[in-house]
């Protein structure tokens, strides 16, 4: 079968539109696709709450000074909007990195709290080419996973360490097991000496070498500010995306002269780790619909399960499936149908809906069992086992 693109399936499932009298680039998401990318953001934010990652929300537009001081303005104007607000200039972020360093240096820091991670669903924009944009792809608004971990230089290996490891978690979590990681060196041009490139570089590798990852060197292909490591997944249809990125950072702690005190009550300056894990929640997303062609996780699915009793008989039966679950799932999305006129219709309707179906006939009942439908597949098991099933994988 032909695979469907992430503009096709979203049709199918109800997710998103663009409206081009709107402005081409900007995702709407409906019902379905709210459901689907809001139980996303709690998945992440529960992966980083476990790991000591603390929250923060900040605004999106800034005065132009701002973008001066942090070198957005020199570097990437051209990506940026601006607009006037009171006759002065301000600019909206495509970043999130001088939003948190304001919350950062707004208050006295000691070597104690370091490092510290703030985490914001940063929502930026950026200006594309209307010729690239793409779905959920290529867009001009969308929502990193965003943290800034600001650390003391004998940190990055364990930062940088725990990083990684929620990498393996996440993609894990997502079926998406194939990847490829690249470490990038110190470029021609770049700020801060070499001693210091050295030795943040080898802390990156020792990171990695920590958790078994192979990975290929990018000579020179570093940041001016630092070195990164990159994360690219391959997907079912054997394309590679880069998705995740763990940049250090010597430049911005410099340029916005941030601080900490150390144990001996020395004044010293912090390194700056940018890191995120899916990049863009709306093109991750894109990535995966087009993956599992719509057979998302159960804990993302807009409709968990159908329950399809085959005739009146079976009804009973499916009711106690449903109230078993939403014994243990209150807020589970799953409904009990009435059964149908035309099962073969009915299941081609759900197929192209993508909905997980559970077919309860009279051989279902009388051995207490279930056939449960889904991405393709249909799988017998007994009624307690699948509610097992069924609760862990839809809980998020
Ligand atoms: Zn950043």
């Amino acid at each position: 079968m032909s695979k469907l693109t992430h503009n096709e399936l979203a049709r199918k499932m109800g997710l998103f539109r663009t409206f081009e009298e709107a402005g081409s680039g900007h995702i709407f998401w409906e019902p379905n696709g709210f459901v689907v990318f809001d139980s996303l953001r709690e998945w992440i934010q529960k992966a980083h709450e476990k790991r000591g990652y603390e929250f923060v929300k900040t605004p999106i537009i800034y005065r132009t000074e701002l973008w001066k001081t942090s070198g957005h303005y020199d570097k990437y104007k051209e990506n940026m909007y601006f607009l006037e607000v009171d006759g002065e200039e301000y600019g909206i972020k495509p970043m999130n990195c001088p939003a948190h360093i304001l919350i950062y240096k707004s208050r006295f820091r000691h070597a104690s709290e370091l490092p510290l991670k703030l985490f914001e669903f940063g929502f930026v924009h950026r200006h594309e080419l209307s010729g690239v944009l793409n779905g959920l792809l290529r867009v001009r608004s969308f929502t990193q996973d965003d943290s800034h971990i600001f650390c003391k230089p004998s940190h990055i290996q364990q930062v940088v360490s725990e990083v990684l490891e929620l990498v393996n978690e996440t993609f894990d979590k997502f079926g998406l097991h194939k990847r490829k990681y690249y470490l990038s060196t110190m470029p021609e041009k770049h700020i801060g000496t070499k001693e210091m490139w050295d030795s943040a570089t080898e802390m990156l590798k020792k990171a990695l070498n920590a958790n078994n990852i192979s990975y290929e060197l990018k000579e020179g292909d570093g940041a001016f500010y630092g070195p990164k490591i990159d994360v690219e997944v391959l997907d079912s249809l054997g394309r590679s995306w880069q998705l995740g990125t763990i940049q250090l950072d010597f430049n911005l702690p410099e340029r916005f002269k941030l601080s900490y005190v150390d144990e001996e009550g020395r004044k010293q300056r912090p390194v700056m780790v940018h890191r995120a894990i899916l990049g863009s929640l709306e093109r991750f997303l894109g990535v995966l619909l087009e993956h599992t062609q719509g057979w998302l996780p159960l804990f993302l699915m807009p409709k968990q399960l159908e329950i399809i009793p085959l005739t009146e008989e079976q009804k009973e039966y499916a009711e106690s499936i449903l109230n078993n679950i939403k014994e243990r799932m209150p807020g589970s999305r799953i409904s009990v149908e009435e059964p149908p006129s035309n099962l073969s219709k009915t299941i081609k309707a759900s197929i192209e809906r993508r909905v997980p179906l559970l077919l309860i006939g009279k051989n279902e009942v009388e051995k207490g069992t279930v056939a449960f439908r889904y991405a393709g597949e249909q799988k017998e098991m007994p009624k307690e086992d699948f509610i097992d099933y069924f609760s862990n994988e839809a809980e998020i």
